[in-house]
């Protein structure tokens, strides 16, 4: 199939020609003609299988017949919204609008917390037909009248699971009552639950279910790989794998804000280049971090789920778990990072004996397993004494959401409104770190070549 094939407005196919996209990927196949025929759509697509187009695309073909020049913010009222779970996924479907959008006379902007309202008040007033909004700065803006909703044609809900999971369920509905009641719905989610089946259920009409992948299935394109070892020692062993595997672009998962600062700080010290992002980071921070990491200047990134969201990095050849996510969902999301459209990627998890459950709860999700290799220094001995001994990777203080509450984007110097729900989960539950679990794990076998350069490893699948 080729995209002229799917009918769309000349000046959208000029702008996919730009962009050297050559055919639809499957879920635009699929989704495209859909949301042409004015049906609503509940999409289960993973990251990086080209979701954003697929809404925005028809979307726009729709919007150009509202085309026009007008200065009159009267004649640019917003027809489509989308809504977003994260500042940095807001930011990223806003430049994807931007860029397919290039040769129509429609408006498009982004709104999110963290930054200064101001400049965002005097965009909406000019008018826009596009507006991607994180649910907490969108109804800040909806309480000040500084936009109408009225008549928005199109609603998008972008990463679904996430935006519930973050606990945006109270701001989506007082968001849904601003909304006229005749409109094309589409819900987008990378894993479906029962709470987002509930939640299609009440405001959308008779979905097209469309599925491209296996529901929380990972890219059979990710290379994954589990090493065991202590938690006092993951940092060293971090290092070393990126000097060793000479990764020059790596995308390191914590749990905690502090242990990725602190992570940050370690690799510094070992030459490496690398920087934390995190919701306790200004918004000028983490974009900075972003374009830096994206332009190849910033050889680490580590961040945690909330900040490293939605993240679409191009080629991005390795993702670090280095702690294992109390959530499985949150690996499939993780690693998504990388093995994009089609390339290849490798998932790296440092395991610690107290994170082995959190692995079998992956596994059991993703439906395979995750070969486990012992590495020299790093044995599977020391692995196993070491469980009696080590604290647990993380203690939950200052983790930046529970596994399945997670906290919304707060962030200096204009804190982004936390829905309701997230926060009455803040403090975390000291339960969530308990004491390791000794049952045994998978398949192990030593690896002695992990400590020579560029080493590939091979799966035991
Ligand atoms: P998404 O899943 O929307 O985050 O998209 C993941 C990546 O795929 C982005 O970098 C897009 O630019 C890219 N992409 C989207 N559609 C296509 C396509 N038809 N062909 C090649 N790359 C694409």
């Amino acid at each position: 199939m080729t995209f002229d094939e799917l009918g769309l407005h000349p000046d959208l196919l000029r702008a996919i020609v730009d962009t050297g996209y050559t055919e639809p990927t499957p879920i635009q196949a699929q989704a495209i003609p859909v949301v042409l025929a004015g049906r609503d759509v509940m999409a289960g697509a993973q990251t990086g299988t080209g979701k954003t187009a697929s809404f925005t695309l028809p979307m726009l073909h729709k919007l150009a017949a509202h085309q026009n020049t007008s200065t009159s913010p009267a004649r640019h009222p917003v027809r489509g919204l989308i809504l977003a779970p994260t500042r940095e996924l807001a930011a990223q479907v806003e430049a994807s609008v931007k860029t397919y959008s290039k040769h129509l006379s429609l408006r498009s902007t982004s709104v999110y917390g963290g930054v200064n309202i101001d400049p965002q008040i005097a965009e909406l007033r000019k008018g826009v037909e596009i507006l991607v909004a994180t649910p907490g700065r969108l109804l800040d803006h909806l309480h000040q009248k500084s936009v109408n909703l009225s008549q928005v044609e199109f609603l998008v809900l972008d990463e679904a699971d996430r935006m519930l999971d973050m606990g945006f369920m109270p701001d989506i509905r007082r968001i849904f009552s601003f909304l006229p009641p005749r409109r094309q719905n589409l819900l987008f989610s990378a894993t479906f639950s029962e709470d987002i089946k509930r939640l299609s259920s009440e405001f959308m009409r008779d979905p097209q279910l469309i599925e491209v992948a296996r529901r929380n299935a990972t890219s059979d394109n990710i290379l994954q790989v589990a090493y065991p070892v202590g938690a006092d020692h993951k940092r060293r062993l971090l290092a070393q794998i990126i000097k060793n595997e000479n990764l020059h672009q790596v995308l390191v998962f914590t749990n905690t804000k502090t242990g990725a600062n602190r992570l940050a700080h370690q690799l510094v010290h070992e030459n490496i280049n690398a920087v934390a992002i995190h919701s306790d980071k200004t918004q000028q921070a983490r974009t900075q971090a972003l374009a830096e990491f994206k332009e190849g200047k910033i050889q680490a990134l580590i961040g945690t789920d909330v900040a490293a969201r939605g993240l679409d990095i191009d080629d991005l050849p390795c993702v670090v778990n280095f702690d294992l996510p109390h959530n499985a969902e949150d690996y499939v999301h993780r690693i998504g990072r990388t093995g994009r459209a089609g390339a290849t990627g490798k998932a790296i998890s440092l395991v610690a004996p107290e994170e082995k459950r959190y692995l079998g709860d992956i596994e059991k999700l993703i439906k395979r397993s995750i070969p486990m290799e012992a590495l020299p220094g790093y044995s599977a001995d020391r692995y196993e004494s070491a469980q009696s001994q080590e604290r647990p990777v993380s203690r939950g203080r200052d983790r930046e959401r529970a596994p399945h509450k997670r906290e919304p984007e707060i962030a200096a110097p204009v804190p982004e409104r936390a829905p309701e729900k997230a926060q009455q989960k803040r403090p975390e539950s000291p339960a969530l770190d308990e004491a390791p679990v000794s049952r045994h794990h998978g398949r192990k076998k030593e690896v002695a070549a992990l400590l020579l350069p560029r080493r590939s490893v091979t799966t035991t699948e």
